[in-house]
């Protein structure tokens, strides 16, 4: 590491925490997604290297999200803990977070920022369910199904003569082939927790809407005074580290 990498290393570390590096998507990956959700534009989804600052901070127990962005009016975002494109687990999480993209393609991801029909019919159904509302929602147990078959037939191309396969489209392809229901134009997600709660959740999505960019910009203002301080503060570390 050389002084101006050690110079912007914290407030790089502090940018990267609040707003999560976008991910290069390994071409598998992309062919799996595109093949199975093929009525997706994935043009419009954003992967990211990190879980958003709230979700780490909050909600420690997450492995992957897949929200609206915050400043867009039809782009999701999707944001990994660990992304692992080269396993059956790590596959299926992504599948699972496709799925999700799928439900949200179905209600409708046009909005502004976080005002958008899916988050808002996924609030709407938390709330309705209550405590551990995660664990009973039917968008989850929809993504869980699709991502336990996908687990299913991935585990059984790795049959222990061929575990040390790379995924690559031609593997892939072989995964979908043996299993097509695999392949999903619709999600057949029907919203049906009520009118009220939709209204509810509707209220409190306008204050995150207004909210999340405000934060946004605070932390983004933060990053630029630790910016103009770094050269100071690798000065003050240099110093007790040398103690
Ligand atoms: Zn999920």
């Amino acid at each position: 590491m050389n002084i101006r990498q050690k110079i912007l290393r914290i407030p790089k570390g502090f940018f990267r925490w609040f707003s999560p590096a976008e991910l290069i998507i390994p071409t598998h990956v992309l062919y799996l997604l595109r093949s199975i959700y093929p009525e997706v534009n994935w043009e419009k989804v954003k992967f990211h290297d990190g879980l958003p600052w709230f979700t780490s901070t909050f909600s420690s127990w997450t492995s992957a999200i897949v929200l609206p962005s915050t400043f867009g009016c039809s782009k999701v975002n999707v944001y990994f803990k660990n992304f692992d494109p080269d396993s059956c687990a790590g596959l299926s999480i992504i599948v699972h977070e496709g799925f999700h993209v799928l439900q949200y393609k179905d209600i409708g991801t046009k909005g502004i920022g976080w005002l958008r029909l899916f988050i808002i019919q996924y609030s709407a159904s938390c709330i309705s369910l209550g405590k551990n509302c995660y664990a009973k929602h039917p968008m989850e147990k929809q993504a869980y199904t699709h991502d336990a078959l996908f687990r299913k037939a991935c585990n059984a191309s790795r049959s222990p003569q061929n575990t040390s396969l790379k995924f690559n489209e031609e593997l892939i392809n072989a995964i979908i082939k043996s299993h097509p229901q695999l392949i999903k134009s619709t999600s057949g997600f029907k919203y049906d927790s009520g009118w009220g709660y939709l209204f509810f959740s509707f209220l409190l999505l306008v204050i995150i809407a207004i909210l999340l960019p405000t934060i946004y910009l605070f932390l983004l203002l933060l990053c630029f005074v630790l910016l103009l301080a770094s050269p100071l503060l690798y000065l003050f570390e240099w110093i007790l580290m040398d103690k």
